[in-house]
């Protein structure tokens, strides 16, 4: 008989925070941890619902703390921060009693939580349960956090002074850390990354969604920093084909358009699940991309621009400008998109996902990011791995049209995507067998078993 120690009878709770770029990698590292033979229960708010006939192998329990559903049908860049605060107060009653019920029903080896569910920590300990984290952002940007209570006491967050390189912070600019608040600094910000840090210390595990190669230094300073074993298993999403968690329809009217697209020819544009813009950097984004000549699939999430329900705010004779160029559609099979060979570049916000994305397809970047962590992440494209360019101002349609044909058609562009397909080679050597994610997917399914 093996004596090999089997984790079939192992159940692992998880908590996704609920919002499509959290959401997604949850389920994600819940698949990889099913195929390791855990079983997996899902707790999820009452709002912004898993869709679960993707996932029929889980159990799905849900919470409700009877408020958040309203404010979070309003959620936006500006309001996210509170709303997380918000929860993190009113969902404790309900978390608590759904996880008590589950283990009366049977033994539970461990809670993952998404790092912004910081109040689980004290729940966890309460019922003597194991936590391990899921941070769904990369270990640069934890490190960004960490330093906040420095950054704040320089008053780094409200000052709009040159941009200027931060010492002790290398690659961040004094100009990113001002955008990480979004031109709008509150102590319900600070208050929300500094109870994440706070919990994250206080976890057993931090699971993250990068890998090793991408992240050396920042990996060692975490683990310096942090003292709290540390598994950088991603990217997840590479693991095998994705059952979908979209929260909104995928469009794939447009792929035989694509079929139809040069290779490297098109850049595919999309501000992921949150981001909103004003009129006039709507209409200035479609004017760059109208006189760029170049091809382009274009995500607009309905409502995402103010005062519109979707299109409205096109400028009069854009579709008939663009012709047979450019497609708009509502939302895409994202990951699905940027592996198509037709896409030359990726004009994003930079959340994590989408920027892991896109490194996974070797893509390079257009980058406009907009608030939290988007400003490290573009930051790290740009200086760091070297394959995007930063579009941070949206006022004026030529530097748009110039950052387009830089990624698209400019030698810059092919130097660029030839550095994103190397980063690509090491993320696929990375998940093969004796890989760094393959090696810390291994290492994280020991430590759960011996939890
Ligand atoms: N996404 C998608 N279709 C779209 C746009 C985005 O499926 O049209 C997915 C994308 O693949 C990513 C997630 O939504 O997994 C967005 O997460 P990210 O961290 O990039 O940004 P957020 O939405 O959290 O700002």
């Amino acid at each position: 008989m093996s004596t090999e120690p089997s984790p079939n009878n192992r159940r692992l709770v998880l908590f996704p925070l609920p919002f499509q770029g959290h959401i997604n990698p949850m389920l994600q590292l819940a698949n990889i941890l099913h195929t390791k033979g855990f079983k997996i229960t899902i707790i999820h708010t009452d709002f912004n619902i898993p869709n679960q006939t993707n996932y029929r192998q889980f159990t799905f329990k849900s919470i409700s703390d009877g408020l958040s559903k309203t404010m979070a049908d309003n959620v936006n860049l500006d309001t996210v921060s509170s709303v997380i605060n918000f929860m993190n107060k009113s969902y404790i009653p309900s978390f608590r009693n759904c996880l008590a019920t589950l283990l009366e029903q049977e033994p539970v080896a461990c809670l993952i939580s998404d790092a912004l569910w910081h109040f689980t920590q004290s729940v966890a300990d309460s019922l003597k349960l194991p936590r391990i984290i899921l941070r769904t952002s990369n270990m640069s940007c934890m490190l960004v956090y960490a330093a906040f209570p420095v950054l704040d006491e320089k008053s780094y967050f409200k000052t709009t002074i040159q941009e200027e390189p931060i010492k002790d912070l290398a690659p961040m600019t004094t100009r990113d850390i001002v955008k990480i608040m979004n031109g709008d600094f509150e102590e319900g910000k600070l208050e929300l990354i500094s109870s994440m840090i706070k919990e994250t210390k206080a976890a057993l595990g931090i699971i993250w969604n990068t890998f090793k190669e991408l992240e050396e230094p920042e990996f060692l300073a975490i683990s310096e920093s942090f003292q709290v074993p540390s598994f950088p298993i991603g990217p997840f999403h590479k693991y095998f084909t994705a059952s979908s968690s979209s929260l909104l329809e995928q469009d794939r009217s447009y792929m035989l358009w694509l079929d139809r697209q040069p290779i490297s020819s098109v850049l595919y544009v999309s501000f992921g699940s949150v981001v909103h813009m004003g009129k006039s950097e709507f209409t200035n984004m479609a004017w760059g991309l109208a006189n760029s000549k170049q091809r382009f699939l274009w995500v607009v999430r309905p409502a995402s621009v103010s005062d519109s329900e979707w299109l409205e705010s096109l400028p009069t004779g854009f579709m008939e400008e663009v012709g047979e160029r450019g497609c708009i559609i509502k939302w895409a099979p994202q990951q699905e998109v940027l592996a198509h060979q037709a896409i030359g570049g990726f004009w994003t916000h930079n959340g994590w996902n989408s920027t892991l994305e896109s490194i996974c397809e070797g893509v390079p970047m257009i980058c406009s990011p907009c608030a939290y962590d988007q400003p490290i992440n573009a930051r790290y494209v740009t200086d760091v791995w070297r394959i995007g360019v930063m579009l941070d101002n949206m006022s004026e349609r030529e530097e748009i049209e110039r950052a387009i044909k830089r990624v698209i058609i400019d030698k810059e562009g092919i130097e660029m995507r030839q550095r994103s397909k190397s980063l690509q080679k090491k993320v696929n050597l990375s998940l093969e067998k004796g890989g760094s994610a393959n090696q810390s997917l291994d290492s994280l399914v020991d430590y759960l078993f011996s939890l």
